[in-house]
């Protein structure tokens, strides 16, 4: 057990170093930096496989597993174990070739994009494919080879699973977006003003320590691209981008990273530097059960208390009092209605909460049959815009603004975009829960006490890490599986209030729960 113990922790310091590389490269690091700083991240890689693959570790694991004298402890084993067996059975040629092509499918991704020429993509994006196709076949599956691929995301769920509860949503978010249509656009001129970057980042970094983001633990900084990343509980970091002319951006980016963070620092002390803490067939460190579970929380924060009327009804006035000129004019409800505005778009990062998910779901279905073969590479630009139109009723002008707006192919991560939308349905369940929980959470939360929230989210989620998956955190906190009932239940409600729909407009809102 002291053996295991010992090199879990070695594994997990080796993934934080990396982390610590990665972040650095993302905030601070000077272009020159790049060629030596990829090289920096492969040898720690490589280091930190060859300690997951070593015999040593693999009977240290076997031996902790017998002695193991709770719970947790044999979890950690049987994790490890499970990442072993994993890697051994992916061939170290297949893992060499898919770093290769990833780094090399980027660039042509870049330069395809810039250029709004799939073709320059295609022959690069077909042997990602391949190669996925081949990592799922080494991985295995009972069902669907998205499946092997998904699990590595969102661990235990499945194809299976994951179609109807699409199907639910589709059927529930396209009659809702029609019915808003319908309705009258809020006006959201004014988020376009000139909003200072110094005063969005005072308010800013202000409002994720009212959530409770423990800034003693943790900073934020600015970056391309908002991220959260942490090196081990005790230093959790944030990034954001300020964008003078609009103000959501920084605003809710910086709300959403927020809930990121606080799930990383609210991981029990004791199993930090564990397996617990640590994805080992991703070769990351981080405290959340699952890609998906870690979206709930961040979608949590920013949207159902964020974006929510109570939130601004409380804190409008110190926002005013921080931009007196941009928002003189704009009386609370305005702010509101502009900052849950539905509109259609071709971009996925600049969807609104309802519209995301049909962007994430032609996503999935479109990987799900690249992988499996039943589209080709070739026809993938076409059905991308045939399920556009069907679903936005919006033309794509170029690739640029389509099939090629994510990086996400380039850098062969098939089978994370649905933990986008697992994230939405969850962090639904999980508020849910914590309303029963706690009867006074609606008045605390109209005061601004956040702190009631946090805790309950801590205890039941938060401090676990990763030693439940995410089905078995649901079922402990909510006593069910995956429902989206609780998410779509949320979603009619708050359209229907800042819209004026009639409550027939939407059948769905009065399905069974099932
Ligand atoms: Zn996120």
């Amino acid at each position: 057990m002291n053996e295991f113990q010992q090199r879990s922790a070695e594994l997990n310091d080796l993934l934080c170093v990396m982390n610590i590389l990665t972040w650095d490269a993302r905030t601070q690091m000077p272009g020159g930096g790049s060629t030596a700083r990829a090289q920096q991240l492969a040898t720690l890689s490589a280091l930190a496989r060859e300690r997951l693959t070593d015999p040593a570790f693999e009977a240290a694991a076997r031996a902790a597993q017998q002695e193991a004298a709770d719970d947790l402890q044999g979890r950690a084993a049987a994790q490890a174990l499970d990442a072993v067996g994993a890697m051994r059975r992916v061939p170290e040629e297949l893992t060499r070739e898919l770093t290769l092509l990833k780094s090399e499918a980027q660039d042509a991704w870049a330069t395809a994009k810039a250029n709004n020429d799939f073709g320059a993509f295609a022959p690069a994006l077909t042997r990602m494919v391949e190669l996925n196709r081949q990592l799922a076949d080494a991985l295995g599956y009972e069902d669907h080879p998205y499946d092997a691929l998904l699990n590595t995301y969102e661990p235990g769920l499945t194809v299976k699973t994951l179609l109807p509860l699409f199907e639910r949503l589709r059927a529930h978010h396209l009659p809702l977006l029609r019915a808003i249509q319908a309705k009258q656009e809020p006006r959201t001129d004014f988020l376009t003003r000139f909003y200072p970057a110094d005063a969005q980042k005072a308010f800013s970094l202000a409002a994720a320590r009212r959530f409770g983001y423990d800034t003693g633990r943790g900073r934020l900084d600015q970056s391309a691209h908002p991220f959260e990343i942490s090196f081990t509980r005790q230093d959790v970091r944030i990034t954001t981008r300020f964008q003078e002319h609009f103000l959501p951006g920084a605003l809710f980016g910086t709300l959403h990273e927020t809930g990121h963070a606080m799930y990383e620092q609210g991981v029990d002390p004791a199993i930090s530097r564990t397996v617990l803490t640590s994805d080992l067939l991703g070769l990351y460190a981080v405290g959340g059960a699952s890609y998906g579970t870690h979206e709930s929380q961040s979608r949590l924060w920013e949207n159902r208390i964020g974006r929510s009327a109570a939130y601004w009804k409380l804190h409008y006035p110190e926002l005013q009092a921080a931009f007196p000129e941009p928002l003189g004019d704009v009386d609370e409800q305005s702010f509101v209605r502009a900052v849950n505005r539905v509109a259609t778009s071709l971009i996925r990062v600049e969807a609104d909460e309802l519209t995301y998910d049909l962007h994430i779901m032609l996503r999935v279905d479109l990987e799900m049959r690249l992988i499996s073969g039943e589209l080709s590479v070739q026809d993938l630009p076409a059905a991308w815009n045939a399920r556009i139109r069907e679903d936005l009723g919006l033309e794509v002008p170029d690739d640029a603004h389509g099939v090629l707006q994510d990086i996400h192919w380039s850098a062969g991560m098939f089978g994370s975009f649905p933990t986008y939308t697992i994230g939405n349905v969850m962090a639904s369940q999980f508020f849910e829960a914590a309303r029963q929980a706690i009867p006074e959470l609606h008045a605390q939360l109209g005061r601004g006490e956040y702190a009631p929230l946090l805790g309950w989210l801590t205890e039941n989620v938060y401090r676990h890490g990763r030693a439940y998956t995410p089905h078995e955190l649901l079922v402990r906190t909510t006593g069910e599986g995956l429902n989206p009932q609780p998410y779509l239940d949320y979603l009619t409600e708050k359209y229907t209030g800042l819209y004026g729909l009639e409550r027939q407009e939407h059948p769905a809102a009065h399905k069974e729960n099932a």
